[in-house]
């Protein structure tokens, strides 16, 4: 369980270190060393981000984007008063996350690579994404596993900012040492039957060093809505990224349901924003978001959680 520990001061100095497959980036280290002390993961090298200034800072620019370095903490990002004002959905699935001390050490680069929180995983039993060969929770205890399913492992991607940011239409800062590339946040976070290994599309090497928030994104009606069992400090049984843009698009993105954040259908999305709508109407389409829901033996309550979230959101957006 030993492992080397650099901390670079550039971007250049840092892919250059995780050229070495055995490397593996540092944030905060909330979920990295929890699996390294689990023996789920074993780099012999952490390269921690947080010694590169331009990962630690909040750029915005003149046109009303805004870029957000890899090793903001998800504090900093829960209390930005402009991040606030222009992208509050953003600011409260940060306030969602876990608790004061998670929120003050996790950085947003390391809440969007985290790994699943699966049982099957996290102890080391049965598990396609450990090598073994069936997903134990397709028949096992799955009660916060996918209702939407992307198979074949069933595990939710944990990350209340990523629900936020895929709704938001961020675009994410992919670098690696021979060079560098842009990924939205809709396509960030991979499904299962496109890769086990990881829970991102970064191939070895590639890491993230920043995430732009697109100016058409700005204002407009936005709240993030999370539901959890225990109330406080804990991941999101369902959640919802809601907005109403000045442009006068809807998004409307579940988290806690599929391998990825669930945008749901953009013709609900359409009806939504072509307003006049009753209470009436408002319930079909909730019920329509989530007709092609299949969900396991353990999990079916999350669709009356994710049908009372779409209700109350669709409502905000066509009154506010
Ligand atoms: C009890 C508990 C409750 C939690 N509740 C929530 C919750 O409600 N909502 C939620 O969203 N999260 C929750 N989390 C997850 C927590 O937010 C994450 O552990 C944290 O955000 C990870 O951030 P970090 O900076 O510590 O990442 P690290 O632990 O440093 O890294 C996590 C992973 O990302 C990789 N990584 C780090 N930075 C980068 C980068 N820049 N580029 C590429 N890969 C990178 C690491 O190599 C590692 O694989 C909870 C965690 C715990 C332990």
């Amino acid at each position: 369980m030993s492992f080397a520990y650099a901390r670079p001061e550039s971007w250049e100095s840092a892919a250059a270190l995780l050229q070495d497959a055995t490397s593996q980036p540092l944030g905060g280290g909330t979920d990295l060393i929890p699996l390294i002390r689990e023996h789920q993961q074993s780099p012999t090298r952490v390269v921690d981000l947080r010694g590169i200034a331009e990962a630690r800072r909040i750029v915005r620019m003149d046109d009303g984007s805004v870029t957000i370095g890899a090793a903001v903490t998800l504090r900093e990002l829960a209390l930005d008063v402009t991040l606030r004002e222009s992208f509050p959905a953003l600011s409260e699935a940060c306030h969602a996350v876990g608790s004061y001390a998670l929120r003050a050490m996790g950085t947003l680069g390391g809440n969007l690579c985290q790994h699943v929180r699966c049982w099957y995983f996290r102890q080391g039993h049965e598990c396609l994404r450990l090598g073994g060969t069936h997903c134990s929770a397709q028949r096992g205890e799955n009660q916060y596993h996918a209702v939407f399913q992307q198979g074949p492992c069933v595990a939710v991607h944990p990350s209340d900012p990523a629900v936020a940011l895929h709704a938001l239409e961020a675009q994410v800062h992919v670098q690696r040492a021979s060079g560098a590339r842009t990924v939205p946040m809709a396509e960030f976070l991979a499904p299962s039957r496109e890769r086990l290994d990881a829970t991102t599309v970064l191939a070895p090497g590639e890491f993230v060093t920043a995430v732009t928030i697109p100016a058409h994104s700005s204002g407009g009606v936005q709240l993030y809505e999370k539901s959890m069992q225990r109330g406080a400090w804990d991941f999101a049984l369902v959640s919802l990224a809601a907005l109403r843009r000045p442009d006068g698009e809807v998004r409307l993105v579940l988290g806690g349901v599929a391998n990825t954040p669930w945008r749901v259908t953009d013709s609900i999305e359409e009806d939504l924003a072509s307003g006049g709508l009753a209470a009436e109407d408002i319930e079909t389409l909730a019920q329509r978001a989530l007709y092609d829901a299949t969900p396991l033996a353990g999990n079916a309550y999350k669709l009356d959680i994710a049908a009372a979230l779409l209700r109350r959101a669709m409502g905000r957006l066509v009154t506010s």
